[in-house]
């Protein structure tokens, strides 16, 4: 393949400028695909897997398409869950950074809606959002879509999976027709061409290997007998790599709860990722896992959505997916960005079934692996590396990582590489800390000041 660049497309100054910045050399293979006919005004369908840039894809075309002087809401992007909104839009901020004073704003259950009311009043360019919350704000018409000129629907299949078709019709309402119409999916169910039939002007449809799994993810198989020996299999390839960032995906809430509640007996730094966790729990799940505090998530597919984790060493297939697009989509989470990455999955004779049409959809024929000797079970789970702190302030209270950082290292106990990630949030921070310097750091922050103010610090994990 031709080495591809940005440079070759009509992009403006001032975003070619940035994406030189970001470090992005050539395009991905799908904004290869779709950028141009983006950029053109063309309505599009882009179908490619996790990891392969499709936010930049949708997000220069907002960028290059936007009346900087129009303080009306010109471009929406619905997304199937919070974080991922959230994600998109720091993502776009940091593609805007070139361009004067665009203003983006994410709109999902869990903030005040008075807050986004009132944000939404002072003039946005681009809002960010989950459906159900969009909608709301539709019909209380604090959100007004007049100046649309650019929908975007992210994470179709997953939007719909979660039953956010009624919501997206009904904003649909709200809409110019005279609009631009995108749709990015990893997979491309028949009721994402249904939509998309009713809703885009003859979109075109690129598709990017959706079925292809990168080389650098090595997949293995273990046949297990029943349930028990399910999570004998899972300790023992835990145990045998003790990788730190490994997601196990089962088909039911009612197994993750099970498998995270085994796991965390026999010793393991675990925590269970479903639909019934709380915004705020969920949140500190992503940033524990994220931060190596915890090194295991055990998830639906639907929770286990929007994990954006740069290096996760580890998918373990805890049952076969109900279906072979979403095997490829799970163990996409691992490989990335380069990394060698290994995804275990687990099936018994009663999933023969969805293993032959698995094996049929991968091109290979499956077999079963020898699973690691039983004399690993000896061996007690293994902790994650880091630990975190929770800090009641955030954005609002104007700290910053640094600000963190200088209040743990001043007295010399602990240096910068006890330290792990920091997040800021807006009203509370945390901060990864080893093991070993975890309860040190702990009195530091509860017996000192950050900014000169008290803050209440608790260790969740
Ligand atoms: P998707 O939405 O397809 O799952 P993302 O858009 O989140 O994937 O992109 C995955 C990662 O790739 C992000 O960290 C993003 O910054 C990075 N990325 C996107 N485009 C490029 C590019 N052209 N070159 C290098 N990295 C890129
Ligand atoms: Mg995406």
């Amino acid at each position: 393949m031709p080495k591809s660049n940005f440079q070759n497309i009509a992009l403006n100054s001032a975003l070619q400028q940035n994406i030189e910045s970001l470090g992005y050399s050539a395009m991905t293979p799908i904004q290869e695909a779709a950028l141009p006919s983006i950029l053109e005004g063309q309505d599009l369908i882009g179908q490619a897997k996790t990891g392969s840039g499709k936010t930049a894809a949708f997000g220069l075309g907002i960028l290059q398409k936007l009346d900087v002087k129009n303080f009306n809401v010109q471009s929406l992007v619905l997304c199937p869950t919070r974080e991922l909104a959230e994600q998109v839009a720091e993502d776009i901020r940091a593609l805007a950074r070139t361009l004067p004073n665009i203003k983006v704003l994410v709109i999902c259950g869990g903030i005040p809606k008075k807050l986004q009311t009132n944000s939404l009043a002072s003039g946005i360019h681009i809002v960010i959002g989950t459906p159900g919350r969009v909608e709301e704000h539709l019909e209380q018409q604090t959100l007004k879509l007049d100046d649309l000129s650019m929908l975007v629907l992210d994470e179709a299949d997953r939007m719909l999976d979660m039953g956010f078709q009624p919501s997206i019709d009904a904003i649909m309402q709200y809409t110019p027709s005279k609009r631009q119409t995108l749709i990015f999916s990893a997979t491309f169910p028949k009721e994402i061409e249904s939509i998309s039939k009713r809703v885009m002007r003859n979109p075109k449809h690129v598709q990017i290997e959706s079925d292809h799994i990168d080389s650098d993810i090595a997949q293995k198989f273990y046949k297990v007998n029943d349930d028990t020996h399910r999570l004998t299999a899972t300790r023992l390839l835990l145990l045998e790599s003790r990788p730190d960032s490994t997601v196990i995906f089962c088909n039911t809430k009612k197994d993750v709860k099970e498998v995270a509640g085994e796991l965390k007996r026999f010793g393991f730094s675990v925590i269970a990722l479903h639909g019934d966790l709380d915004q705020i729990d969920r949140d500190q799940a992503l940033v524990q896992f994220a931060n190596k505090s915890t090194s295991i998530l055990v998830a639906t597919d639907v929770a286990g959505r929007g994990l954006d984790i740069e290096a996760l060493d580890l998918v373990i297939n805890y049952h076969t997916a109900s279906d072979p697009e979403t095997h490829v989509h799970r163990i996409g989470r691992t490989g990335r960005a380069g990394n060698q990455g290994i995804a275990c999955s687990l099936f018994s004779e009663k999933e023969h079934f969805k293993i032959n049409r698995l094996g049929e959809h991968l091109g290979f024929k499956i077999e079963a692996e020898k699973l690691p000797d039983l004399s690993l079970l000896k061996q007690p789970g293994y902790k994650a590396p880091m630990a975190t702190l929770q800090i009641s302030g955030g954005k609002k209270n104007k700290i910053r990582p640094g600000d963190i950082v200088g209040a743990l290292t001043q007295s010399k106990e602990i240096t910068g590489d006890d330290l792990g990630k920091i997040k800021v949030a807006a009203n509370w921070s945390y901060i990864a800390v080893t093991r070993k310097f975890v309860d040190n750091a702990f009195r530091q922050l509860t017996d000192g000041k950050i900014k000169g103010r008290k803050y209440r610090v608790k260790r969740i994990s």
